[in-house]
């Protein structure tokens, strides 16, 4: 690829911030100014993953073409995986993109850059503990929810037949972090084996052959939010018949067991690592300061010490308020950078005087999904300033406006409405949960 002379703004990372900054600035800009890269083909919102896990939502069906949004927001899509940025030569170093079958689809490529927004987000951080890389799944990227999800339809046909032929047989799935995702997969499990033995696997008692077990290392689940909300959620799974343990710190894991740091053994036919985040660890040889968990220390207005390279969401270190705090990794947070660094690009695409700008966060509050029926949540009064808690089906209905929230701000009103309408009534005609 040759250098041109229009100004290249080039975004890694089409997730939650990435995505929506491509499409605004394709839209004011162009293919040649806007270019994205990701090492997916299909954009989901993270926040879903949980559902795809559970089976309750298909990705063929959720996920959107970042080819189809390069066409229709103006910008341009490359697809491919970032190995190294050569920030010297200002041009960053695509892996080849191979077939299922090994077949080289693009081979290794180079991409000029004159400003780079990083926004490659996060994985799960197994904090170096013995076995959980090897017999845990995190639920990092749609391949890892899907594999968890055909693990379970596998493990829930074994056990269905093993019911059937008398034996005595009980499924245990362990959830090690009981944060957001910890929760809210815990719920969506309990909801989706329920749904499934509906559909056939009717020798299962979903409540009593199925445990859930979820494991929190802090004294309470939702440690980050407020305790009426941690109470609240506890409640909401206790009621489902979920194990919650608080001040269990998982110590090592096998294939049939997890283990605390006093040795005491839980079994677990399945095991989902879902405790604590770090950056993509590519991040820390950019020659540019990186924190313990490899983001990309910024200041406030989201640059690094190299005036070119900025960095925005998960991956990201951005300072917060006075008492030396740093932002929380929250797709609201990564929402707003992108609105924050618009300005900004368009600045230097134009070629002006880029204004000082400090990011502020605006806290709108939390939102947890319980089940499909159930939320906890608190929300700011944008006016009054003070914390309202809600809770029930308001909670669970303002989350799902979240998922629309995302997809309004980049597909706009009419695209957003008529996707979510079709998806409506699609969902008439098929199973709660997928089955193959
Ligand atoms: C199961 C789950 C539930 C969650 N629930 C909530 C919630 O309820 N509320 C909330 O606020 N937050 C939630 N989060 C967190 C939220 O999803 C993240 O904070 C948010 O997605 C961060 O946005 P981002 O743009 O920084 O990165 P991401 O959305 O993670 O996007 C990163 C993108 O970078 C791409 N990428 C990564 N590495 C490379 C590379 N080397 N080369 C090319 N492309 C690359 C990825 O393919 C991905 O598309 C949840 C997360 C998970 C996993």
């Amino acid at each position: 690829m040759t250098h041109t002379e229009a100004h290249r703004v080039v975004i890694i990372g089409g997730g939650a911030g990435g995505l929506e900054l491509a499409a605004k600035l394709g839209q004011k800009f162009g293919p040649q100014h806007v270019f994205l890269v990701d090492k997916a083909g299909d954009h989901i919102w993270k926040p879903s993953l949980h559902e795809v896990a559970a089976g309750t939502l298909d990705i063929h069906r959720e996920g959107l073409s970042y080819f189809m949004l390069a066409k229709d927001k103006g910008f341009t899509f490359i697809f491919g995986e970032v190995a190294h940025i050569d920030r010297e030569a200002r041009r960053i170093l695509l892996e080849p993109v191979f077939s299922d079958q090994q077949i080289e689809i693009f081979p290794a490529r180079t991409l000029p850059f004159d400003t780079l927004v990083l926004a490659v987000g996060s994985k799960s951080n197994f904090f170096g503990t013995p076995g959980a890389a090897e017999f845990a799944i995190a639920l990092d990227s749609t391949e890892e929810a899907e594999r968890f999800r055909l693990r379970l339809l596998h493990q829930l046909v074994t056990a269905n037949q093993k019911k059937s032929d008398h034996a005595s047989y009980q499924l245990n799935i362990g959830i090690v972090g009981g944060g957001a995702t910890g929760v809210e997969l815990a719920a969506e499990l309990r909801e989706a084996c329920a749904d499934a033995v509906f559909y056939g696997l009717n020798s299962l008692d979903p409540q009593e052959d199925i445990q859930i077990t979820l494991l929190e290392g802090a004294d309470r689940i939702l440690s980050a939010l407020s305790p009426k909300m941690s109470a609240a959620a506890q409640q909401l799974l206790t009621d489902r018949g979920i194990s919650v343990k608080t001040s269990v710190r998982v110590a090592r894991i096998e294939a049939d067991a997890l283990y605390d740091s006093n040795d005491v053994r839980y079994p677990v036919d399945l095991c989902v690592w879902a405790a604590g985040i770090e950056a993509p660890a590519f991040l820390t040889l950019l020659g540019l300061p990186t924190n313990r968990i490899n983001q990309l220390v910024v200041d406030g207005g989201l640059r690094s010490s190299d005036p070119s390279v900025f960095a925005m969401g998960d991956c990201a270190q951005v300072p917060w308020g006075e008492q030396g705090q740093f932002l929380p990794a929250k797709a609201q947070v990564a929402h707003q950078q992108a609105v924050f660094l618009l300005p900004i690009m368009a600045e230097r695409i134009q070629g002006k005087e880029v204004q000082a700008r400090q990011f502020q966060f605006r806290d709108y509050g939390s939102l947890v999904s319980v089940g499909h029926t159930r939320g906890v949540g608190s929300l700011m009064g944008v006016l009054t300033g003070k914390n309202w808690f809600v809770q029930g089906l308001l909670a669970r209905m303002m989350y799902m406006s979240l998922h629309l929230m995302h997809h309004f701000a980049i597909l706009g009103f009419l695209r957003t409405t008529s996707l979510a309408l079709g998806r409506l009534l699609m969902k008439r005609g098929r199973p709660r949960v997928k089955l193959h």
